[in-house]
């Protein structure tokens, strides 16, 4: 089994992703696409005259404060439009795809985080009302039942709290967490780059191969942003009994199948 990821930021080739995954299914792999949404989420917040808000929180991590009209535009936009339109494209590859967000059926279920604590003009906020949380625990019945019948389960990266409020959560770690309850083989995650960058605008210095027991100094040494969350991903997977996690990418033709021949960078836990 393969989970796949596929950007919420700029330029991935969903074409060419849902080509790979038809490919895929059609040779009996079961496959589980997570897609992201933050880009296209911040385009249509501005459009709605809602921008998005991004706060320093104390720690010096940049990150988007999602009040419970962002949740909102988030579940219209990923949970809508991104899952839908992602869904046609696989059925027109005559894949029969089912698109869910983690709300449906309790998918995703995460510990809501209600305020963050920011530095704003210098001085330290708490900031109430934030709609974000962390996935504590997957439906993996949900998804094997789909799975088992022959549908490829199209993920948007939403949760629901305990209290069943709608959660926005990060989609590199929904992949994660569904890979490590499913026992997946590989999680592929493909954005923007094509791996992990030694030099972040010199793409020729992809970090080709990480053992488990070294991600953590590649991770404080060359990973900024968002690419830290890929990471952070990459660890709670393979301590979850993933095989390997591929970060590789996602602009170019067949770019599961790239992944899947190493082309990006390798993570597993060989041992070493
Ligand atoms: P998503 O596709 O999930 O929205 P992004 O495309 O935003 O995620 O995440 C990849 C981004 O991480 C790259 O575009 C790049 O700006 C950033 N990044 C930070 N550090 C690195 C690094 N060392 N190597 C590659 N990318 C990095």
């Amino acid at each position: 089994m393969i989970v796949v990821k596929a950007g919420g930021g700029n330029g991935v080739n969903t074409e060419a992703v849902c080509a790979d995954i038809a490919d895929l299914v059609a040779q009996g792999e079961e496959v589980v696409l997570v897609h992201g949404g933050s880009h296209e989420t911040n385009v249509i917040s501005e459009k709605l005259g809602h921008p998005p808000r991004f706060v320093t929180s104390v720690s010096g991590h940049s990150s988007r404060y999602t009040d419970r009209e962002t949740v909102e535009i988030l579940a219209m936009v990923a949970g809508g439009r991104i899952n839908k339109l992602v869904v046609e494209k696989l059925q027109q590859m005559g894949v029969n795809a089912v698109g869910l967000s983690g709300l449906d059926g309790r998918l995703l279920e995460g510990k809501r985080k209600d305020s963050l604590r920011i530095v704003e003009n210098g001085k330290r906020k708490v900031l109430r009302g934030e709609y974000s949380g962390k996935i504590e625990q997957v439906n993996g019945e949900l998804l094997e039942t789909l799975l088992g019948a022959g549908y490829v389960p199209v993920v948007a990266p939403l949760a629901i709290s305990g209290e069943s409020e709608a959660l926005n959560v990060d989609g590199d770690r929904a992949a994660a967490a569904i890979a490590s309850t499913l026992k997946a083989q590989t999680v592929v995650i493909l954005s923007n780059v094509p791996g992990l960058l030694r030099d972040r605008v010199d793409e020729t210095t992809t970090v080709s191969y990480i053992p488990l027991v070294h991600i953590h100094s590649y991770l404080d040494r060359y990973a900024e942003g968002r690419m830290k969350r890929k990471m952070l991903g990459a660890i709670e997977a393979l301590k979850g009994g993933v095989g390997q996690v591929i970060i590789a990418d996602g602009r170019v033709t067949q770019p599961v199948h790239r992944a899947l021949a190493g082309h990006g960078t390798v993570i597993s836990d060989n041992g070493a």
